[in-house]
């Protein structure tokens, strides 16, 4: 190499998003502002370990927990609440590189439901842990615990209330009912590190309202999760039932790979196409092997952030 040529530094990469369906009318803004910094700070956490050359896993790792320890988001503290008022969170990891996977749903008290999903994957030989089974592993990790208060929120009860009287209003039976239109918070990250490996991680308390066992696209992997060396890592956040059925985080990954199409034209294709066909609203974020990013959504708003090597950065949340 000529002694012009100066090496240049692997691309790297972090996304992260903070739930589809928000729309102007559900954020004052100090609300707004409040999640903005939030975000960043969760960007700057994971970003921080790309940097210093950790690997992508603990990257998204470090985004996701500090997400989760925040009250404005749907993961953690401030998840939303089932029926009976109660916080049951699903999350779910995926190492591009050897293709493992790790995952919890419905469990509760675990203050880091993410960190749980990371054991699964790294010290069982098993994907997806659930309920009780998944919490008893947990506490044998050693894994904080809180009591129940902890994750409930003031915010989350009343979004429960009147969600609860908007289907008494409509003479829904009571599980009928969600607030799909003005959905907030579930989290998720994904990351290309310097050397080239992908990860994608997702964190959420699901939807309000749910039925109390409900899971969603989020703890699945190939639905609301998935990563693949070489291809892209992907992290969903919607209506959990509609990117169940149509596998959209693998979906990704296979348009790339079969169809040879790029990051950007896979993602629209299913956000904009698919999934809306279908009648599911949300969005995704991805970044592919090269450090291309793209995150479409298909509602009002979309918190995301990013930050490349190449030093720019953003945070945002409607079409900006
Ligand atoms: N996808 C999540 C679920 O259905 C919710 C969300 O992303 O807002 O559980």
């Amino acid at each position: 190499m000529p002694a012009s040529v100066i090496a240049a530094e692997p691309p790297f990469t972090l996304v992260i998003h903070g739930g589809a369906g928000v729309s102007r009318k559900d954020l004052t803004p100090e609300t707004e502002a409040a999640r903005r910094k939030v975000m960043e700070a969760a960007l700057r956490a994971g970003f921080a370990v790309l940097e210093r050359g950790g690997a992508g896993l603990d990257a998204v790792q470090a985004s996701i927990v500090t997400l989760e320890d925040s009250p404005h988001f749907n993961a953690g503290r401030g998840s939303v609440l089932t029926a009976q008022g109660e916080v049951e969170m699903d999350a779910s990891i995926m190492d591009g590189a050897s293709g493992k996977a790790g995952a919890v749903a419905g469990v509760r008290g675990i203050k880091n439901p993410i960190r749980a999903a990371r054991l699964v994957m790294e010290k069982t030989p098993h994907v997806l842990l659930i309920g009780g089974g998944a919490e008893e592993f947990a506490r044998e990790q050693k894994l904080d615990f809180e009591p129940m208060e902890y994750f409930i929120t003031q915010e989350q009860k009343e979004r429960l209330e009147r969600v609860q009287k908007k289907a008494r209003g409509q003479a829904l039976a009571p599980q009928l009912a969600d607030d799909f239109g003005s959905r907030i918070g579930t989290v998720g990250a994904v990351a290309l590190d310097k050397a080239g490996h992908l990860s994608a991680a997702t964190s959420t308390g699901g939807l309000t309202n749910k039925h109390h066992g409900r899971v969603g696209d989020s703890p699945i992997i190939g639905a609301g999760t998935f990563a693949q060396d070489g291809v892209c890592a992907v992290s969903c956040t919607g209506h959990g039932e509609f990117f169940i059925r149509l596998a959209v985080a693998h979906d990704v990954a296979a348009r790339m790979k079969y169809q040879h199409v790029t990051l950007a034209a896979a993602t629209d294709a299913i956000i904009h196409g698919e999934l809306k066909k279908a009648g599911g609203d949300g969005g995704l974020i991805a970044v592919d092997s090269k450090g291309n990013i793209a995150a479409p959504f298909n509602t009002p708003g979309m918190f995301r952030a990013w930050m490349k090597s190449d030093g720019t950065m953003q945070v945002a949340v409607f079409a900006e």
